[in-house]
């Protein structure tokens, strides 16, 4: 065997995106159960590949967490929020379930780099799992002078869109540029050195308009390359090199419909090398210091959705097999450490 799993095993881990609270609260996954009596408990659907215990037996030593609130659609998301003050509120309770979580023992909430190297550090021992608080969709934010109220609140990282929201054109529905508001949120942003900008779900139009407003830190924590998947969810060459050039990451989707061109549910899944494929791809562009893991795990697909043999977080740690040489300390979990660590307040 050409490594050492017990070195392989301490090496932390980071996952840049994972909607926990919204498994929760909105789907009513109990994420404190070990896995496998998760899957007991829904054996119907998609298979959940996300739990607390899951994550500390993958030696998970942070994971950025989402506030996800989903806009209202009459059939894909009847309960969605209407107006920002659902939104806010939506966002505000998953912000709690993550502070409860915290009182409980069962995760850490990080804020600055202070708390992170301290975390590292108990990591090392206690195995507890970190969360540094991403908001996906700006809704919540309900003008752009409330930045600093979520800022207070702990949240480290903000992506203006999903779908397109009332800040900016996104993956889907509107996909032209910022609005009024967009604009002055990259503003407010621009002023805002505890806040990163998260490109992925943006429009390449609104990328490109957000990227000439703002040049505070930047990442993509969980989109691929459009060179393998031809939508407006991906990223384009120059959108990657753009990001590489502000030192930013950029997180793997692991999700089979974002590495494969065509792939369905139900299809035979790729394997370990759909995934480094596109890591490749980010890496020819960026270096592979500025590739790591966004895997979106129980963000609308499960267990049968992710690459073979990817079942649960832990597996992740056998990218070692197909990633080159030297390569993977950094992509497991390295790279988003030294990101945070060159900009968090
Ligand atoms: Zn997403």
């Amino acid at each position: 065997m050409a490594y050492d799993w017990g070195v392989n095993e301490r090496t932390p881990f980071v996952d840049a995106h994972l909607d926990l609270a919204h498994n929760v609260l909105d789907n009513g996954l109990d994420l404190t159960l070990p896995l496998e009596e998760l899957r007991r408990q829904h054996p119907e659907g998609d298979v959940p590949t996300v739990t607390l215990p899951a994550l500390r037996e993958a030696g998970a030593a942070l994971v950025f967490a989402t506030l996800f609130a989903s806009p209202y659609h009459p059939e894909h998301s009847p309960t969605g929020y209407r107006t920002p003050d659902e939104a806010h509120d939506w966002a505000w309770r998953q912000l709690e379930l993550y502070r409860q979580w915290e009182r409980e023992g069962r995760v850490r909430v990080i804020t600055s780099r202070d708390e992170l190297e301290k975390h590292l550090k108990a990591w090392e021992s206690d195995g507890v799992t970190g969360l540094l608080v991403l908001m996906e969709g700006a809704d919540p934010i309900r003008t752009p002078d409330e930045l600093g109220f979520w800022a207070d609140a702990g949240v480290r990282i903000v992506g203006p869109a999903w779908g397109g929201t009332r800040y900016a054109g996104g993956s889907w529905g509107d996909i032209g540029g910022l609005s009024e508001l967009g604009r002055e949120l990259m503003a407010a942003m621009q002023k805002e050195p505890r806040v990163a900008l998260d490109a992925s779900h943006l429009s390449e139009q609104s990328f490109w308009e957000a990227v000439g407003l703002y040049d505070g830190p930047l990442l993509a924590s969980h989109s691929n390359a459009r060179r393998f998947v031809n939508s407006e969810r991906h990223l384009t060459d120059e959108m990657i090199a753009k990001i590489g050039e502000r030192d930013g990451v950029i997180g793997t989707v692991l999700y089979n419909a974002f590495l494969v061109e065509g792939w369905q549910r139900g299809d035979e899944r790729p394997g370990l090398e759909a995934i480094e494929s596109n890591m490749a791809r980010v890496a020819e562009l960026i270096g592979w210091e500025r590739v790591g893991i966004g895997s979106d795990f129980d963000g609308g697909f499960g267990a049968r959705e992710t690459p073979a043999p990817i079942d649960r977080p832990a597996d992740l740690r056998r990218l070692e097999e197909v990633l080159p040489a030297g390569a993977f300390p950094g992509v497991i979990g390295g790279n988003w450490l030294r990101w945070l660590r060159s900009w968090l307040p």
